[in-house]
């Protein structure tokens, strides 16, 4: 459908007198409440021939989905409606533009009998009382980028838009941020890093015994020591029950890099590690089952796995980077060495043996099976660099959630850690989010507009002359 909208003003300037600033304040304030009154308008216009199509049997059950009546979670739709009359009571709806008051419309659904607004399903508009997503957006930003009592009044200014201290926490502290982590344990992002590097952060805590609170952080870094992908923010949980997260969230079957660490958090996230372990169990427990296909008996197979095991545990040193002496990076280099060639010879016997499931097997495991001690002499050799790098960043982190989050409570301070590791780390996942949220694809558009004057001159007003 097509609206068409007529707008008449009449401006009154006083001659010889007035300046561009009172023209540009005169005109800026107008246009603003023009263009809140042109959406009303709008909205309200598109409801009703909305509401007329469906009566008549003209629409699309979808534009109307709503729940079956009597049955939450349950999807109805319908597809005959006849008109459940205007409500009286206007709705707000608080926009980046101001707050926008709508006459709400109802239907009774000729299906399931449910009387409803049709405005929220047919404009996807928030629950009751919830921002509009651009409006959230901007909100989001502008507590992080400042404390939230100074944010309240900025989005007075920014948004033409009232909204209580209280409300901005509420909001910011019951919405889901912990998506925006979730987002970044993909399976690509796992596969291309080359460590992980945690650190904790004191923060002054609210409405605690103990007024120091501990944030916990974890990255994985990606391409070398350059990009970091912030993977969760922690506040007051140990790290033990850390691990225990991180190891639900790593995609199954994909290898942990070499964990970095700040020297006094040496032991941190020993389980998401020691995944390792787990992956050469596998292998064994793989081996062990291509040797029974070929015809091993149980005693040999055990004493072959045995031997594999003692081939590819290497032991490396976990606690203190920093302190990696020279000589213990070559003991590792050559047990590695050593290591990958018994696995050939092991191939060969088997191969010679007769064994071919088994040798295949182990033939195409050999480049995965020391992925992670490879990994971890990459990594392991540079520890100045990236051990600077991660304080830098807890510094970073630090001094911003103090200053932003110094009267937050707990959840308060894991949401703006939230929204700002994402807003600095990963900035393009942060606009993508909302993008995503907002849904823009020019399915309403302004055609055209046409806009003439005309003056009512003074000449011809008697009097003035
Ligand atoms: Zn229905």
């Amino acid at each position: 459908m097509e609206i068409k909208v007529s707008i008449q003003a009449n401006i009154s300037i006083q001659n010889g007198k007035t300046n561009v600033n009172e023209i540009l304040l005169a005109i800026g304030n107008w246009s603003k409440k023009v263009g809140l009154d042109v959406c009303k308008g709008v909205i309200e216009n598109y409801q009703k021939e909305i509401v007329t199509m469906l009566c008549n049997g003209q629409g699309e059950a979808s534009w109307l989905r709503h729940e079956y009546k009597g049955s939450p979670g349950q999807i109805c739709t319908g597809g005959s409606f006849h008109s459940g009359g205007t409500r009286n009571k206007e709705r707000t709806i608080r926009t980046h533009m101001g707050e926008l008051k709508v006459k709400m419309q109802q239907v009774v659904c000729g299906v399931c009998g449910k009387r409803f607004s049709v405005l929220l399903p047919l404009l996807k508009i928030p629950p009751r009382g919830k921002p509009t997503i651009k409006l959230q957006h901007m909100m989001a930003e502008t507590v992080t980028d400042l404390s939230y009592r100074k944010g309240s009044s900025r989005i007075e200014g920014l948004a033409e838009v009232v909204i209580p201290k209280s409300t901005l926490h509420r909001w910011m502290t019951t919405y889901n941020w912990e998506i925006l982590m979730d987002k970044m344990h993909t399976e690509t992002n796992w596969k291309n890093f080359t460590g992980i590097m945690a650190d904790g952060t004191g923060y002054k805590r609210q409405d605690a015994d103990t007024t120091k609170g501990d944030l916990r952080l974890v990255f994985g870094v990606k391409d070398g020591p350059k990009k970091l992908i912030p993977l969760g923010a922690w506040a007051d949980k140990s790290w033990e029950e850390i691990d225990k997260e991180l190891l639900q969230k790593r995609p199954s079957d994909i290898q942990v890099p070499v964990l970095v660490v700040d020297g006094k958090d040496g032991q941190a996230l020993e389980n998401l590690t020691s995944a390792t372990q787990r992956c050469q169990w596998h292998i064994q427990n793989q081996l062990g089952y291509f040797l029974w296909k070929d015809k091993v008996d149980k005693q040999q197979r055990e004493s072959l796995l045995e031997k594999l095991s003692g081939i590819i545990k290497i032991k490396l040193p976990k606690s203190d980077y920093q302190e990696i002496s020279p000589e213990m990076q070559q003991q590792v280099q050559e047990k590695l060495k050593e290591s990958k060639k018994s696995i050939e010879d092991l191939i060969q016997s088997f191969h010679k043996k007769g064994y071919i499931a088994a040798s295949q097997y182990l033939r195409n495991a050999l480049e995965h099976i020391f992925t992670v001690v490879e990994k971890w002499l990459e990594i392991g050799y540079m520890p100045p660099k990236v051990i600077s790098l991660l304080e830098r960043v807890m510094r970073e982190m630090g001094r911003r959630i103090k200053k932003i989050g110094a009267s937050w409570k707990e959840k308060g301070v894991i949401a703006i850690a939230h929204v700002l590791l994402t807003r600095i780390y990963t900035p393009e996942q942060w606009e993508q989010y909302w993008v995503k949220l907002l849904d823009i694809q020019n399915r309403c558009v302004v055609k055209s507009y046409h806009i003439s004057f005309s003056v009512i001159s003074s000449c011809t007003i008697p009097g003035h002359y």
